[in-house]
């Protein structure tokens, strides 16, 4: 495994829990230092895919049993969701989207903007059309949730090497049968590439391109302030593409920008670690500007701190998984769109089954990495088609949510 990220960790985990103890984690620096250390961690079932939203079901059903399970706590925050409709528009997206997610399973029902204010005291009702209520929506630590991961994959035999960077994939006739690292050759007859938006540069190094362009994504926390309970819910709102979440007694608020920084990592220094990606104050007044309307108290609320990171994106907002075409044994996680936290259970489940079995158990095809054939060759038709996927974000038709 190429990766100590929260997919690599939970890759390795189910790989385990399938009876695989010989698996081996490389990660270049620390296990989650990479844009898992970054992520705000929401955890949302109301998605715009069916197989999406059953496997985030999937998620929230896992977490509420893993300390039973597995005794460990997994960082999950039951503390519901709100999704909220600002504009006539969004009113008729949200009650198609609800209607459709119950028709699906998902406990979701629409809720007065006084019961929505109940629930999140920080909320101006007025500025509020429709409000959807998802009670077992939530948040998890990620960092939390990926050393859960890592310790049972430990326990049922998977070692993992910190500090130990995967420096180039051997290949031969075809075949994968080694990675490098500067300690030396590790000869396998697999690698599962779960290397984030370095994934860029493994796969170059090899000459081959993924479908999924890096995008820098953001958020800010403020100081701790009146109205922001520890337990209140997760709130969305999608017309201003902008998300919020309790954080140790303020508020975590982060967004979609409509003009997104798309990055290169090859033009990116080698030892370049997430931390060092750069925080644009400009996302934030677009993002806080539009969410005073909403969330006035937020207008005068100092900002104490901001997280950026790069997850990669995809031109229709799914995954990219599955074996590389024409090299054996080599296999590639990636194009999380910013919810591989949420996606890390049910992702780490299919590859281990595309590994083990050759196939998935649900109908993955969506997630392909074949799936675009040529239609990408151009790298500037990538890099607007995944943009236009992240500004989007939150649009039923066009976004994952
Ligand atoms: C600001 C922000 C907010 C987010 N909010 C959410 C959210 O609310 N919900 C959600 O579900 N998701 C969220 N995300 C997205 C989430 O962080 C990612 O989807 C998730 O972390 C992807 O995990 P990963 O393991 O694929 O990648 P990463 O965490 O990036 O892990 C990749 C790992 O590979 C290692 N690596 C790279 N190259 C090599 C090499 N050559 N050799 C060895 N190791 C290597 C890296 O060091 C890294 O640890 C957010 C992201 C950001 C930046």
């Amino acid at each position: 495994m190429v990766g100590g990220g929260i997919w690599g960790c939970s890759i390795a985990y189910h790989l385990g829990r399938a009876g695989v103890s010989d698996v081996l984690v490389l990660e270049r620096g620390e296990l989650g230092s990479g844009n898992t250390s970054q992520a705000a961690g929401l955890v949302g079932q109301l998605r715009a895919s069916r197989l999406m939203a059953s496997a985030i079901m999937e998620t929230v059903k896992r977490l509420a049993s893993w300390q039973a399970e597995h005794g460990e706590d997994p960082g999950f925050r039951q503390v519901g969701s709100l999704k909220l409709a600002l504009t006539e528009e969004r009113d008729r997206e949200l009650r198609t989207q609800v209607a459709q997610a119950q028709r699906w399973g998902l406990g979701v029902e629409l809720i007065s903007p006084r019961e929505a204010q109940a629930r999140a005291p920080l909320l101006d009702t007025r500025a509020v059309k429709a409000c959807a209520w998802i009670p077992t929506d939530g948040y998890v630590e990620p960092y939390t949730l990926t050393m859960a991961l890592a310790t049972v994959a430990r326990g049922l035999g998977v070692r993992m090497r910190r500090q130990s960077p995967v420096t180039a994939l051997t290949v031969e006739r075809g075949r994968v049968t080694a990675a490098e690292t500067p300690d030396g050759a590790v000869e396998t007859e697999t690698v599962v590439v779960a290397a984030g938006p370095w994934v860029e540069l493994i796969g170059g190094a090899l000459g081959l391109r993924f479908a999924l362009v890096p995008i820098r994504h953001q958020f800010w926390v403020t100081a701790p302030m009146d109205g922001a309970p520890r337990d209140m819910p997760v709130v969305r709102v999608p017309d201003l593409s902008a998300y919020l979440r309790p954080e140790v007694g303020g508020v975590l608020m982060g967004g979609y920008e409509r003009s997104p920084k798309s990055v290169a990592m090859a033009e990116l220094p080698p030892a370049f670690t997430i931390e060092e990606t750069e925080k644009d104050p400009a996302a934030l007044e677009e993002l806080g500007g539009g969410l005073t309307e909403a969330f006035p108290a937020l207008g005068a609320a100092p900002m104490i701190r901001g997280c950026a990171g790069l997850p990669t994106f995809t031109p229709d907002g799914n995954c990219l998984i599955g074996p590389v075409p024409g090299v054996r044994g080599l296999y590639v996680a990636a194009g999380c769109n910013a919810f591989g936290i949420a996606g890390a259970l049910p992702v780490g489940r299919w590859v281990s089954e595309l590994i083990l079995e050759g196939r998935t158990g649900a109908d993955t095809s969506t997630q392909a990495l074949t799936r675009f054939g040529t239609r990408y060759r151009n790298r500037r038709r990538l890099r607007a088609d995944c943009e236009s996927i992240y500004a989007n974000m939150y649009s039923l038709a066009k976004g994952a949510f």
